[in-house]
């Protein structure tokens, strides 16, 4: 695709839309918005608007498909696979303004929000009703940015991706048209589902300006157990056993020995340095819980652990989960100029086992230094495979253990990424895992944006 530049002219119609106040081509702001938290290289848009309201997103849309200037919305920026890096320059739409609460539906358990809402923030409010978003990536991360990731994180496991949440949004399509999707109701067989198309389609189909999320009532206890092996074969074997079990854990993770041993240090913990799970399950009474714990044991100790450390209730569930959180930046912290590529491959739980041993042997065979964890109850493994991208022997090995890695996960009929979508780095896994029907996609996108404006560059190569 050909892309005009913005000119002065554009700048004017832009200022004339949402007013001088709210717009910037200052060196510092364009910066900030050239970068995630990826490895992939920088590139600065030309300007960075803040808008208000779906009518400016509008009318900018409108003004930029005509002009073939392309537009990348933009939330928190926390992205791990290059997914808001305006890679053809052009417009940065950034929604951080557009933060309003619009409405809590207590009684339906819904709530109608801006997309510039950062999720934690509305988690702090929703605590006061009694209610809870489940999804959580960890990072300050927006709504909006959430809902164009499908994001999830620790809590997929028992109450689903950020998909799953959204019932209504108001999005506004290239050419400027605002149109309304989905239903309050919590099921509906009406149509196509519009909301699942737009959520995960990481800002290439158009931007959302609005959202209705379902919501669930805080639960009432919480148990979390840490579970330590002498292998990561039998911490991962327990993972599988603990799924099918019948068991509902809201949470089942697993980190490895190496992170274990960094995170220890990161944050002056004191856990045994061996592969370890960190489990949590949410309930209506204590004694339902300890009936689950105690199952929880049975499995662990039929798989050899060496050490289970439980604990009933929030405060207790905050103090054992304290080693899960910060893993990314116990990793950036202890490698000053390194840049890690990141896996987020999932499988079928029965797979996850071999999964992750393919994984690690990968990284021996290449002789490159990786770190794994990830959310193992719902079968997905990250990796962060360390390297230098300018130093290019070592970043090609790099490279190609991450290529081999996702390979076996589609081998094992999985994907590319759980949570963090395709953006740049994992395009060149779309044939692999979609086959033809990647030509569907192709031809949705050139049904919603013909002129190829909404963030160009990602999800297909
Ligand atoms: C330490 C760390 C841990 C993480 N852990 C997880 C995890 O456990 N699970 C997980 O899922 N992710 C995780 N992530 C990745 C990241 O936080 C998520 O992908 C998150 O959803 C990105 O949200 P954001 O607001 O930062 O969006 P951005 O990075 O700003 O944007 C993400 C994408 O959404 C598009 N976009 C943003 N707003 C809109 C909008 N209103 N309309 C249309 N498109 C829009 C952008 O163009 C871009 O393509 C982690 C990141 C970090 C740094």
């Amino acid at each position: 695709m050909e892309y005009q530049r913005v000119t002065g002219e554009e700048l004017n119609i832009l200022r004339g839309i949402v007013g001088p106040e709210r717009i910037s081509t200052g060196e510092s702001v364009l910066d900030l918005h050239g970068k995630d938290e990826s490895f992939h290289p920088r590139r600065k848009p030309e300007v960075v608007v803040w808008p208000v309201r779906a009518e400016e997103i509008s009318q900018i849309l409108k003004m930029a498909n005509e002009k073939r200037i392309p537009v990348t919305p933009w939330g928190a920026g926390t992205s791990l696979e290059g997914n808001p890096i305006p890679v053809c320059g052009g417009i940065v739409l950034d929604l951080q303004q557009m933060n309003h609460i619009l409405e809590l539906m207590e009684e339906d358990l819904q709530i109608r929000v801006e997309p510039g809402v950062i999720y934690k923030e509305m988690n702090q409010f929703l605590s006061r009703h009694g209610l809870f978003f489940p999804p959580d990536p960890g990072a300050s991360a927006s709504i909006g940015g959430m809902v164009a990731n499908n994001a999830s994180g620790v809590r997929t496991i028992k109450y689903g991706a950020t998909k799953d949440f959204v019932l209504k949004m108001v999005v506004v399509l290239p050419s400027g048209e605002i149109i309304r999707v989905g239903t309050n109701a919590v099921k509906s067989s009406s149509g196509y589902d519009l909301c699942r198309l737009f959520a995960g389609s990481e800002g290439t189909l158009g931007v959302v300006t609005e959202v209705t999320l379902r919501l669930v009532g805080l639960p009432a206890e919480f148990m979390a157990a840490i579970v330590q092996f002498n292998s990561v074969r039998d911490a991962t074997n327990t993972v599988s056993q603990i799924m099918r079990s019948g068991l509902s854990p809201a949470a089942l993770e697993l980190l490895d020995t190496p992170i274990v041993q960094l995170v220890n240090r990161y944050k002056n913990l004191s856990l045994d340095e061996k592969p370890t799970l960190f489990i949590e399950f949410h309930g209506t009474s204590t004694a339902g819980l300890k009936e689950e714990l105690d199952v929880i044991k049975e499995i662990c100790a039929d798989n050899r652990a060496i050490r289970i450390e439980s604990g009933i209730g929030r405060e207790e569930r905050n103090r054992l989960w304290e080693a899960r959180y910060d893993v990314h930046e116990a990793i950036k912290v202890n490698h000053p100029g390194h840049s890690p590529l990141v896996i987020d491959t999932a499988v079928p739980i029965s797979k996850y086992p071999d999964m992750v041993e393919r994984s690690q042997k990968v990284l021996e065979e290449k002789g490159v230094k990786g770190f794994a964890f990830g959310h193992a109850g719902s079968g997905n493994l990250h990796m962060e495979i360390l390297g230098i991208p300018e130093k290019e022997a070592e970043w090609q090995k790099v490279q190609e253990a991450g290529e081999e890695i996702v390979s076996y996960a589609l081998e094992c009929k999985g994907t590319a990424t759980g949570e963090h979508g395709i953006g740049i780095g994992k395009r060149k896994f779309m044939a692999k895992e979609h086959g033809s029907s990647v030509k569907v996609m192709k031809q949705i996108k050139e049904l919603l944006d013909p002129n190829g404006i909404m963030n160009p560059g990602k999800i297909f190569e």
